[in-house]
């Protein structure tokens, strides 16, 4: 990743000195903002990338609100550490991936060849889970043959399991790492024409902003923070009230959230997202909230979430501005550029990772009875480098990153696969290879995990020809209870769900008892998580409805006592809400804390909650249905 205009940064102090948001051009002038000489001067700073929405037309934040928030978290972030974090498990997520660093020298056992730095990466793979997933992954060993013995050796060797860790020295490294850092943002980092009159100089200055802009992947590369600051509350010039949800629609910012999630495999892949209150930051009380990075890979990342179903502001002008001279001129559209910009992301994402988890002689080697492809994920899984999970994952999620519309993926449209039809059996082989796996001339490989792999990326020919032609087991569940079914459910694939349905029916020999409770198998502890739920937590309405017409139940529980529509409720999904009430969903239900469905609609994000712009919508379809049902009585 190349840097086509400089990385220019404001040290914190300035910052934290600002009376408003000045412009680029005028803080270069005053010395302020500086190019940053990583190799040389500004060796070892820590960069705090800061990414908003524009809350004015010409300027970036007119009524002061977004710098008065950033100044207001650095401070706190700087004088409070760990208590800036909203919850202990928050900060527990984010201070696994900042402790791990090169100078521990967590040698991987099975792979004493690998670089310091690609050590580094795979600790950093390794980190930033929530505590129930860190349980659930545990919780896989119990399905797979692996003695303790063998589970110590595999935590002593990648350092994932955050344990005996010192929280108050990684509190003071925070603080520190604030305090001393350096601020990127982009009207104060990237030229801006404000200010402006000679005709030349604003020519300049915006082929300098659009080299900028293309840089912005790289400039993220090389930050330790990455802030998202999106205060709820904060209003833009138009009156659009503004917060995560209307960031997350911007075609750029999603750019900036998916090039850390695939690119960023240290501590700054977990962004710190400002999500309270605007008052509550301008009182001082604000806190930052960490995603974990498994739910952010696994629930976050959705076709309508994608970077080019985006916002842009080039489309929404018609590609046509107004010039200086009072006449119009054709722009090109931000779109053609950032499909190269993604493919860049995307292969540089995958390659890292596999430079780490191929460096391991052992890789496609540990079977632990269930194949090596559920050896090689469960080796991660169970404290070990888990670079082969991410990459997995990262890979599988080719049809999100890619999307252009939030239609399901056909593969032998977009050149990914042959037609079912002509797939031989070296297709099959070098499909094994695809997913990092050695083909087995027994056939083993394909027979554990032949029928995930497709429904985890949606690809149906292939899916087809592992089932019809290789009769691999597509009802069987991976180690940690997950079947091809949840997989498919969770990226909303209704021809597979509707594929992989009518294969079991037929062979369970029709509807009825045993087809249902596979309609509703439950994912291992300790979550216990159905295929409908994974609909619901994902916004996938018509799946839920597809789901429920083949015979799923809309009242399964999780472990918590939550309900598929207390999902949808957590995560904003108004259109899940009401297919499940439609489907008979309680609006009434209650978990086990307490909660019903309504008191989970939120405007901020937490491990547990990722809003959407649809929280008024959620509300009222919950009560309208509470008092339709309290009617009916
Ligand atoms: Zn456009």
């Amino acid at each position: 990743m190349v840097a086509r205009y400089p990385l220019h940064c404001m040290k914190m102090a300035d910052f934290l000195a600002l009376d408003t948001l000045e412009p680029h051009n005028k803080l270069l002038e005053q010395g302020k903002v500086v190019p940053m000489d990583l190799e040389g001067a500004h060796a070892g700073v820590e960069i705090q990338f800061v990414s908003h929405q524009w809350l004015g037309y010409e300027v970036a934040d007119p009524k002061r609100e977004h710098l008065r928030t950033m100044q207001a978290a650095f401070k706190r972030a700087m004088t409070d550490g760990s208590k800036f974090f909203k919850t202990e498990d928050d900060w527990k997520v984010r201070v696994q991936s900042i402790a791990v660093s090169p100078c521990l020298g967590l040698a991987l056992a099975s792979s004493p060849s690998l670089s310091c730095c690609a050590r580094r990466a795979s600790q950093a793979f390794a980190t930033g889970m929530s505590s129930a997933n860190r349980e659930t992954l545990k919780g896989a060993k119990d399905a797979l043959d692996v003695d303790d013995d063998t589970l110590k050796a595999i935590e002593g060797s990648g350092g994932n399991s955050g344990e005996g860790m010192d929280l108050e020295a990684a509190s003071a490294a925070f603080q520190a790492s604030v305090r001393d850092g350096w601020v990127w943002m982009d009207y104060i980092s990237v030229p801006q024409t404000i200010g402006l009159s000679d005709p030349a100089a604003v020519r300049a200055a915006l082929a300098k902003q659009a080299l900028a802009i293309r840089s912005i992947p790289a400039y993220i590369t090389r930050a330790h923070r990455f802030w998202i600051c999106t205060p709820y509350g904060a209003t833009h010039e138009s009156g659009q009230r503004c917060s995560y949800a209307t960031w997350n629609e911007r075609g750029w910012c999603r750019l900036e959230e998916t090039t850390i999630s695939l690119l960023n495999l240290a501590n700054h892949a977990r962004p710190l997202l400002l999500t309270d209150d605007l008052s509550a930051y301008l009182n001082g009380t604000g806190s930052a909230v960490t995603p974990d990075s498994v739910d952010r890979v696994s629930v976050h990342i959705q076709r309508r979430n994608s970077v080019l179903n985006g916002a842009f502001s080039c489309c929404s002008l018609g590609h046509r501005v107004k010039t200086l001279d009072g006449s119009t001129a054709d722009i090109p559209c931000d779109k053609v550029i950032l499909r190269q910009v993604l493919a860049a992301v995307f292969d540089e994402g995958l390659a890292r990772a596999k430079a780490v988890w191929s460096a391991d002689p052992l890789h496609d080697k540990r079977d632990m009875g269930t194949g090596t492809f559920w050896g090689a994920m469960g080796h991660g899984f169970m404290g070990g480098d888990l670079s082969f999970v991410r990459w997995y994952f990262n890979k599988s999620l080719r049809q999100c990153v890619f999307a252009e519309s939030d239609d399901e993926p056909d593969f032998v449209k977009l050149g990914w696969c042959k037609p079912c039809e002509q797939l031989t059996s070296e297709d099959a082989a070098a499909y094994c290879a695809r997913w990092g796996m050695a083909w087995a001339p027994d056939g083993s490989v394909e027979r554990a995990a032949g029928a995930f792999w497709p429904a985890q990326e949606g690809n149906l020919p292939m899916l087809r020809y592992m089932v019809e032609a290789l009769h691999v087991d597509f009802m069987a569940p991976n180690p940690l209870g997950v079947t091809a079914l949840h997989c498919a459910a969770r990226q909303g694939f209704d021809a597979i769900v509707q594929y992989l349905v009518s294969k079991a029916t037929e062979r369970v020999g029709g509807a009825g008892d045993e087809l249902n409770a596979w309609l509703d198998l439950k994912t291992a502890g300790p979550n216990y998580l159905s295929p409908i739920d994974g609909a619901a937590v994902r916004g996938h309405h018509s799946t839920i409805r597809l789901l429920a017409s083949l015979g799923a139940s809309v009242h399964t529980r999780r472990a918590n006592g939550r309900t598929p529509l207390h999902s949808a409720a957590a995560f904003g999904h108004a259109e899940c809400i009401r297919a499940l009430l439609e489907l008979g969903a309680d609006p009434e239900a209650v978990a086990d804390d307490g909660s019903k469905p309504a008191d989970l609609v939120t405007n901020s994000c937490s491990l547990w909650a990722w809003p959407t712009a649809d929280h008024d919508r959620c509300l009222e379809l919950l009560a309208s249905d509470v008092e339709r049902e309290s009617k009916d009585k």
